[in-house]
């Protein structure tokens, strides 16, 4: 990833791929206390747009907040940076990755005193849980490793450290044939994938987990309730069981990077009929029409690049 030809923003300039170096006593390589984000770009009719960039740095900065972090920029100046990236590699359609550490001025634990930085990467990147499983659905195991919880990490900051969790229980999954994980809460009730939001479908009602199930605010899941609420779909944010779960007739996650990726099966049971199902289908549709600009609606999301 390091060897590649390209710009990246950082700390204000726009430097070499190749340069983008941190040292190894930065702080948040060690003790795990920064904030990302995970942004798409799609090569609409109008051409490039980042989508829903605004709320995406409004989560970065908010997320910086909760960590006690002062970004040394505006939001302003993060939303012309991700332009500015996507432009300087010209990109027609990318995922960005903006992210804010902690430097290497000192190295106790405490951040006092210590110097706050902020980058922003794109590459192209496909389907995250690949185009395969975007029609058929994929396959997903419950993780034996439990979400944080509310007061653990803090769930609403997309902290580079609440990922330690979302790895263990990824790798366990592909580990065990299956392409994702789900997660439980503490109190063992659904909380997201290690990536994704969850949603549920049974007798035509659209179920997620409220956020005291320690899930991410997910971008895509609120872009999913709109989408719902355009459909006629009634969404209901409550707790949820593993067992709900099995006895879904459908089942999705969510996310930036997942977009809206079907689930065929969980701990080796088929939900529904064990394929996509069609109001997934139809959410799927929305969405992607949405993001590629063919929804007039939600044309106020796209970013021009
Ligand atoms: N939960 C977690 C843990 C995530 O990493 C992501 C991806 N950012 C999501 C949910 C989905 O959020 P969004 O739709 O804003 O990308």
């Amino acid at each position: 990833m390091s060897d590649r030809d390209g710009k990246i923003w950082m700390d204000g300039q726009m430097v070499e791929w190749r340069d983008a170096k941190v040292h190894v006593l930065t702080h948040t390589l060690h003790y795990g206390c920064g904030a990302f984000e995970g942004v798409r770009a799609y090569d609409t009719a109008q051409g490039t747009a980042i989508f829903r960039l605004e709320d995406h740095t409004k989560r970065l900065f908010n997320s910086a907040k909760i960590l006690r972090m002062q970004i040394p920029f505006t939001q302003e100046q993060v939303n012309q940076a991700q332009v500015d990236v996507v432009k300087a590699n010209q990109l027609q359609s990318c995922y960005l990755r903006p992210l804010t550490w902690i430097g290497d001025r000192k190295l106790g634990v405490s951040p006092k005193g210590n110097s706050i930085h902020l980058m922003v990467a794109a590459w192209a990147w496909g389907a995250y849980l690949g185009e395969e499983g975007m029609q058929r659905g994929i396959r997903v195991k419950v993780s034996s490793f439990t979400r944080h919880h509310v007061n653990i990490t803090m769930s609403q900051a997309k902290a580079v450290s609440n990922y330690t969790n979302s790895i263990l229980a990824n790798t366990e999954a592909l580990d065990d044939g299956y392409d994702e994980a789900i997660l439980l809460d503490a109190a063992g009730f659904v909380s997201e994938g290690s990536g994704e939001n969850i949603f549920v479908i049974k007798d035509g009602v659209v179920y997620t987990p409220d956020l005291s199930a320690g899930a991410l605010n997910g971008i895509t899941r609120n872009t999913v309730f709109h989408i719902c609420k355009d459909l006629g779909l009634e969404v209901v944010q409550k707790r949820i069981t593993r067992d709900e779960l099995y006895i879904a007739d459908e089942v999705f996650f969510t996310g930036t990077a997942a977009e809206v990726t079907p689930i065929r099966e969980v701990d080796r049971l088929p939900i529904g009929e064990g394929r996509r199902g069609p109001l997934t289908e139809k959410i799927q549709n929305a969405f992607f029409d949405i993001v590629n600009g063919r929804n007039p609606k939600y044309t106020h999301w796209l970013t021009r690049v």
